[in-house]
């Protein structure tokens, strides 16, 4: 192709032509005429590994899906700037009607390993990078309170607290808290480990994440 559009998404496009596509047919169609009605919003890292369409097995429609780097939700504000995120949780939330948001975090995420290497990181202080994961401070200020037996990883006991934070700051946003606040709309917290596919959801009680149903199977030793 004249402007070099990468061979691989080509071929990966033939693929879903031929597998995705028609399998989904009907329901793309119906999708297209009748519009999305997604019930959940995931709110997950742009990291190439933890796409929540594959993690949930979910088909089209199923998921609306931001992804942002290291899956963080700014607090409420009303300041200028281009507040991507909040418009998706705005659309997913008083126009979709979404009945739950989920905030999935990643083992071995790079925007979180940023934030905790500080300066010492190439893009902890890059132009964007490095004011976007400042959103992870009041998550280390909470950690730091933390006892200390919960912080023998302190990557991972980030990658929490970090999700934990994005939690909190769903509920500034009027609508969201409204909605929680009326029952109509749940926020969960997750997070996904790559290499071994387990996914541990948060107790919203305890806050701790606990190991979801269903990985035991897999996890089980074989023979
Ligand atoms: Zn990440």
């Amino acid at each position: 192709m004249a402007n070099e559009f990468p061979q691989d998404l080509v071929d990966g496009y033939g693929r879903y032509l031929q597998k995705g596509y028609v399998r989904f047919r009907e329901q793309q169609e119906q999708l297209a005429i009748y519009g999305q009605k997604p019930e959940v919003l995931v709110i997950s890292c742009c990291d190439s590994r933890v796409a929540p369409e594959g993690v949930f097995h979910a088909g089209p429609g199923e998921l609306f899906v931001v992804r942002n780097v290291a899956n963080l939700v700014p607090p409420f504000e009303q300041t200028e700037g281009q507040h991507g995120t909040s418009a998706a949780l705005e659309y997913a939330v008083r126009v979709l009607k979404v009945k739950h948001i989920v905030v999935m975090g990643h083992a071995k995420c790079g925007g979180v390993q940023a934030f905790r290497q500080n300066a010492n990181a190439p893009l902890a202080t890059g132009e964007f990078i490095g004011r976007w994961i400042k959103l992870l401070e009041p998550a280390a200020i909470a950690m730091a309170c933390m006892p200390v037996d919960r912080l023998d990883d302190p990557q991972l006991a980030m990658e929490y607290a970090g999700v934990r934070q994005s939690l909190k700051n769903l509920r500034t946003f009027p609508f969201i808290d409204q909605a929680c606040t009326d029952g109509s709309l749940k926020v969960h917290g997750a997070w996904f480990d790559i290499g071994s596919g387990e996914l541990r959801v948060m107790d919203p009680e305890t806050e701790r994440f606990e190991t979801c149903p269903g990985y035991e199977i897999i996890a089980a030793p074989q023979g």
